[in-house]
């Protein structure tokens, strides 16, 4: 590389002006020395004060008046590394997914918040070994499921955290407190725990790694010994020990010094995942999730900045831990939406993980049984270095898995939801005693409230949406959560016949209680889950074997282990394959297999029902089968023939406003700046309508664009703002920007 003369700075952190960077030239002396992140002091303002600031960019040219830009003083001696890494992160961040400087250091670096320091609970077992077996065993008999759980995973672990109990193992804070009053445990304050002379011991005789996974390991750890960190895509079956591979590269990682950040999907940090963290690594282990207040995320930044853990796990954000010798991140599940942030900077973990890891000297490891398209083509160049794991440990087989045609069922005249084999192999469930879950691929399926004279659809006031009929008794908007009651006359044309279909999954649970009257029906959704609790007391009754059927959407799919139910049933697998995304048979096929992997989890195993009006679809044929392979070679053809991501690149540019036409305008004006860019081989279409042209009283206008390059798709956006930056009048309208987008605006 060529040397660099110029500097970009952006001048102490917690100045309100920091949005724009400033240019310093560099200095002879330092032109080797100097690093993006790099910490520095330089002379600002007309009194040329000395202040500190973080270089997020070398560069040739020169922005301003060459004879105007001042001189990099010098470099800090105490340049807080981890701090400007971060830094230089965010800018990375602001540039590849737009939006402003202050925005990416918002998501990055967590802002200090008073908080009510929280107290830290344990649970603990006061019980010696032989007594805790004695009233297990009471507890197992008289059917007290909640307090057999907890009792039988205080046996293993002695203590738990407190988090671990309520949140993991699903158990109610009246269970916990009645086993107090029993003598059984006691609740200890972090205090407590802190001062005696104990501490959790770590479990030494961990798991001898098989063939596979002993590969997989030396593939990374060979690199790293000779100095390259490279990214990595763990293509590896369900149960074929990916968590094991994990958690011995992190040892060795440890062993070498170095921290290490375990991204999972909140959904899929389960009790059983946590607790093997905990056995292997003891308390040098932090946990994340969304629910933290600003102020407890900061603790726990606080805590990885000062050495105290080595190892933090988490959700998304987890990746901006600030450990200043970070090794190795480890995305798992990789292929999940949630690692696409949905607010500006609309960045995706994956890639923001591998430019971190550039950044800090560590190997990415992504890791997945249904890898993304996008990874996995990436793997196949040879960009990612691919490692396999095709065997189960436990050669537990895979469920049995049966297709049924909906059309075929109506032709027999089975006009019910539920399949004659569905029927029949629920019956067979019930009647043993095991559990069964049925999933619905998307809520409120049939929710809407129509009139059958003139056809009239109640919609919401404020958004693009119709209202949605709840067993209440009220119309409800799930975008924004308006309500209004229902109505028994057309408000266009006056008639009575206006009616409601019932929300999807409700329907689904009213059918199958009306066909199996003795069977317990739990209902998992969006209404049922609506605050936090609701989410984790079903959970614990299903889990508790309160309920034979568990009703419910997405997800129900993700994550959790029941390992009672040995039937799912697939109730309209095509559904999210008529959503106008190009990402709907990708997303198709993940949400089958992880379906079907919920089937069969414990001893007992597994039978997967999927029904669908489109059998011949390859998403479908292919889950059934759980050929991943296959699946990916047919989408790669249909992402190359209609240049899609991962062959293509693409931008989507929403232009939002409260007045409809002022979107428009702005949409309009960007697509003609756009046109005067005359860039070659640029698709630009649209403005179009948003997937939901209105919410919230807000106007949504999208244009998408599509190019080979990456780079020319940043360069656009970069133009773009200077343009929105450089006409005030636009100011009224609110402009995103999404690369590659998952979800859509
Ligand atoms: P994955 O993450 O790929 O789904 P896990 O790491 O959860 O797989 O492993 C599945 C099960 O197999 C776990 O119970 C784990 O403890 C066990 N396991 C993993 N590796 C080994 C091994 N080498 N020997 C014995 N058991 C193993
Ligand atoms: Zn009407
Ligand atoms: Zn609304």
């Amino acid at each position: 590389m060529e040397m660099a003369l110029y500097a970009n700075i952006i001048i102490d952190i917690s100045h309100e002006k920091l949005d724009r960077p400033f240019q310093y030239r560099v200095p002879e002396n330092m032109k080797n020395a100097l690093k993006i992140g790099m910490q520095v002091l330089v002379p600002f303002g007309n009194g040329s004060r000395m202040l500190r600031g973080y270089v997020i960019e070398l560069t040739k040219e020169a922005e301003y008046d060459v004879q105007k830009i001042k001189e990099i003083a010098s470099i800090c001696e105490d340049s807080v590394a981890i701090e400007t890494q971060l830094i230089a992160l965010a800018f990375w961040m602001k540039k590849n997914y737009g939006g402003t400087m202050n925005q990416a250091l918002k998501t990055v670096i967590p802002i200090k918040q008073k908080a009510a320091a929280k107290e830290k609970r344990r649970v603990c077992l006061t019980l010696v070994p032989e007594e805790a077996n004695v009233r297990l065993a009471e507890f197992e008999r008289k059917h007290n499921v909640a307090r057999a759980r907890l009792l039988e995973a205080l046996i293993q672990e002695k203590e738990l955290p407190y988090e671990v109990v309520t949140q993991k193992l699903h158990v109610a804070l009246s269970v916990v407190q009645s086993m107090e009053k029993m003598g059984i445990l006691c609740v200890k304050t972090e205090q407590e725990y802190r001062n005696p002379v104990k501490g959790r011991k770590t479990n030494d005789c961990h798991i001898v790694l098989n063939k596979e996974q002993q590969a997989a390991v030396d593939a990374v750890q060979k690199d790293r010994m000779a100095g390259w960190f490279g990214t990595y895509l763990l293509y590896g079956v369900t149960g074929s020990g990916k968590t094991e591979v994990y958690m011995e590269l992190i040892a060795h990682n440890i062993a070498e010094g170095k921290q290490a950040i375990v991204l999972i999907p909140e959904i899929a940090l389960t009790y059983q995942t946590v607790m093997r963290f905990y056995d292997r690594f003891g308390d040098r282990i932090s946990i994340l999730n969304s629910r933290l207040s600003a102020g407890e995320r900061y603790d726990q930044f606080l805590r990885a900045k000062r050495g105290e853990i080595d190892i933090m796990i988490g959700p998304r954000s987890a990746l901006f831990t600030p450990f200043s010798n970070l090794g190795l991140i480890i995305i798992d599940e990789e292929h999940e939406n949630s690692y696409k942030s949905e607010t500006v900077p609309r960045y995706h973990a994956r890639e923001t993980a591998i430019e971190r890891a550039k950044m800090a000297g560590a190997s990415v490891v992504l890791g997945s049984a249904t890898p993304s398209v996008e990874s996995f083509a990436k793997a196949l160049q040879g960009e990612y270095q691919l490692l396999r794991m095709s065997k189960r440990i436990a050669e537990k087989p895979l469920p049995a898995c049966y297709t049924v045609d909906l059309r075929e069922e109506l032709k027999m005249g089975n006009r019910s939801i539920l399949s004659r084999k569905l029927q029949e192999l629920m019956e067979e469930r019930l009647a043993k005693g095991e559990q069964i879950m049925l999933f619905l691929n998307r809520r409120g399926m049939s929710g809407f409230v129509s009139c059958r004279a003139c056809g009239h659809v109640m919609k919401c006031p404020h958004c693009d949406v119709s209202l949605s009929w709840h067993s209440n008794g009220r119309l409800v908007c799930h975008y924004c959560g308006y309500e209004e009651p229902e109505v028994s006359i057309c408000p266009e044309c006056g008639s009575k016949y206006i009616s409601g279909f019932k929300a999807g999954t409700q329907k689904i649970e009213m059918i199958v209680k009306k066909r199996f009257p003795k069977a317990k029906v739990l209902r998992m959704d969006f209404d049922t889950t609506r605050n936090k609790e609701g989410h984790e007391k079903i959970l614990s009754a299903f889990a508790n074997q309160e309920a034979d059927i568990l009703v419910g959407t997405q997800m129900i799919v993700k994550g959790h282990d029941f390992p009672n139910v040995t039937l799912v049933g697939v109730l309209a697998a095509d559904l999210s394959l008529y959503v106008s995304d190009y990402r709907a048979s990708e997303r198709t096929f993940q949400l089958l297999t992880q379906a079907a992997g919920r089937a069969g989890r414990g001893e007992k195993p597994g039978e997967v029902v999927i029904q669908t009006y489109q059998p011949e679809h390859y998403s479908v044929v292919t889950a059934a089968k759980q050929d991943y392979e296959a699946f990916f070679r047919q989408e790669m053809e249909y992402r190359k023939m209609l240049c899609y991501p991962p062959v293509w690149n693409m931008l989507v540019i929403l232009s939002a406003a409260r007045e409809e036409e002022a979107a428009l305008r702005a949409a309009n004006r960007m697509r003609r700046v756009i046109a005067a860019l005359g860039c070659e081989g640029l698709f630009v279409i649209g403005p179009a309508d948003a997937a939901v042209a209105k919410v919230n009283d807000i106007y949504k206008k999208v244009l998408y664009l599509k190019h080979e390059d990456y780079g020319l798709l940043v360069d656009v956006k970069d133009k773009l703002e200077h343009f929105l930056n450089g006409n005030r009048d636009l100011k009224d309208v609110m402009v995103q920007f999404d690369f590659n987008p998952m979800n859509g605006f």
